[in-house]
């Protein structure tokens, strides 16, 4: 394998950090351990924006994701993903936002089975959920534009950074915001360092490890403004339509 892949961020050539087993999952965090696969998966890292990414995983058919990661097994190394999460996340949205979001378009990208939509929907939410790996049938150019993109633990999991973000700016409004979850490496991955973080688990198809500074300079390629309200929780935006601005102010 290449040891110096080009870093998918921002093409700087990247030196290998560690490898770790497939079966590697966040559950691990919880004392589960799944035994081991046998498989190695490498993770490298960018000296220059601290991406860190898994390049052969990155170059992975969709087939292959589905029989190895995202298969029958996958509940059991994310448990929350099919009710729990998308609950917790619809009434933060609705906390978030109250009867300001009633009059935009909203998309869940990512949103499975889509039950955070169905949720906001019986809020009188104009919402519409839409996930690469579920809607395949879907043309990305038949949802139209939205004035809100959510995307709950999308960003960690995609093999390719730039069409997630091309895919993103495509269906956004020129004023609008794209409000999404993964949780930065900052202080949890350094170079020359093993990686001992629970979140880099190729298990839980988590292959693309951002740092702060890389969503920073992803956002400057795209044109976009950036912040985040924490480590986990960030914003890209257009512009600072009247319904986001006391959230816009806050991050
Ligand atoms: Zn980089």
């Amino acid at each position: 394998m290449n040891q110096n892949p080009p870093c998918p961020v921002c093409k700087e050539a990247c030196s290998l950090l560690d490898v770790v087993d497939l079966n590697k999952s966040c559950e691990e965090a919880r004392g589960k351990f799944l035994g081991l696969s046998g498989i190695p998966v490498y993770y490298a890292l960018c000296g220059k924006c601290g991406f860190c990414f898994a390049p052969e995983m990155a170059n992975w058919k969709l087939q292959e994701f589905e029989e190895k990661i995202y298969n029958d097994d996958y509940v059991a190394v994310d448990p929350d993903y099919i009710d729990v999460r998308p609950r917790g996340n619809a009434a933060n949205l609705i906390a978030m936002f109250g009867d300001r979001a009633l009059a935009i378009r909203h998309l869940d990208y990512g949103g499975g089975a889509g039950l955070l939509s169905d949720i906001l929907k019986q809020s009188k939410w104009q919402s519409v959920s839409y996930d690469p790996f579920v809607d395949k049938d879907i043309r990305i150019e038949q949802l139209g534009k939205f004035d809100l993109i959510t995307a709950f633990e999308v960003f960690e999991h995609v093999p390719d950074v730039h069409e997630l973000m091309s895919n993103l700016y495509s269906l956004l409004s020129p004023n609008g915001l794209v409000l999404f979850s993964t949780l930065v490496s900052d202080g949890n991955i350094q170079p020359g360092q093993r990686i001992s973080w629970w979140y880099a688990s190729p298990r839980n198809g988590h292959i693309s490890l951002f740092s702060k500074n890389s969503l920073a300079v992803l956002a400057q390629q795209y044109r976009v403004n950036f912040g985040s309200f924490s480590a986990g929780f960030h914003v890209f935006f257009t512009g600072v339509p009247a319904w986001a601005d006391h959230l816009i102010r806050q991050g």
